[in-house]
């Protein structure tokens, strides 16, 4: 991931909100990144840049080797496909398709994926998630914990460059939330590139690198001297 003097203005009635200010990242495949800074300070907007779910008014992004610049929402839409996982707070799984189909829809908006190949990356992902057992119940039938972890599963099953997860321990209880910090640790330990918005200070530290936004600025960009060890 590459972002050189990235800017994004909303304009919104008569409003202008500089939401990101010249923002410089670099991330580097396999590395953990948590993003910390008060509400309102521009974390939600970067990762929707990140993830290819809106555009930057300034600046360039290059992903996985693509220029992102220009781009139709359509060619947008097949990077993201292939090279972004997203996990949410709010898991966002479909309720009425099981364990396994929600692992699976991302996959078949994807034309080099064939529906053999799909199944056993469905049965991977699970697998990593600890999840194989319930590949046939519903998100209702799950646990907060599980539904993030089967929300996990579907953002790894299509081995992407780049994981987002917004908040992924918000709407959980503490052990719930230690299950699927510690299943983020596993991945990262994997090579999994993670970038992993925060809240909470001892979360933040399981990253191996921490920034800090402040108005739409990277004010803080340090590795963790201390990681997980603390948390
Ligand atoms: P955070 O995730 O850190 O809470 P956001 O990235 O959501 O912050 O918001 C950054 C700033 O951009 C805020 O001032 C917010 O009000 C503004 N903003 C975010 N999205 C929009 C939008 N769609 N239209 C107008 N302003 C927005
Ligand atoms: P919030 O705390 O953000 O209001 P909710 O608890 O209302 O979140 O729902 C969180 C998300 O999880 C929603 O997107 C909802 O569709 C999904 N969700 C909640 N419960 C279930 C369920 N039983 N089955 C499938 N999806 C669910």
């Amino acid at each position: 991931v590459q972002l050189i003097g990235i800017n994004k203005v909303f304009y919104a009635d008569d409003l202008e909100t500089h939401a990101l200010n010249d923002v410089n990242l670099q991330i580097t495949k396999g590395e953990y990144i948590s993003i910390t800074g008060p509400s309102g300070c521009g974390k939600s907007t970067l990762l929707s840049l990140l993830g290819l779910l809106d555009t930057a008014t300034g600046g360039e992004y290059t992903l996985a080797g693509h220029n992102t610049h220009g781009l139709s929402r359509e060619e947008r839409a097949a990077i993201r496909n292939k090279e972004i996982g997203f996990v949410f707070q709010a898991f966002n799984l479909i309720s009425d398709l099981s364990v396994a189909e929600n692992i699976e829809l991302p996959l078949t908006y994807r034309n080099d994926i064939s529906k053999a190949l799909r199944q056993s990356m469905v049965e991977d992902a699970l697998q990593k998630v600890d999840m194989q057992h319930r590949a046939n119940h519903y998100p209702s039938q799950l646990s907060g914990g599980q539904q993030q972890r089967v929300a996990v599963a579907r953002a790894i099953a299509g081995n992407p460059s780049l994981i987002l997860a917004d908040e992924p321990t918000g709407n959980l209880d503490s052990k719930n939330a230690a299950v699927v910090m510690s299943l983020l640790d596993q991945l990262h330990q994997q090579g999994a590139t993670i970038c992993m918005v925060t809240h909470d200070p001892k979360s933040a530290l399981r990253a191996q690198r921490t920034i800090e936004i402040f108005d739409g600025k990277i004010v803080v960009d340090q590795i963790n001297e201390v990681t997980q060890a603390i948390a």
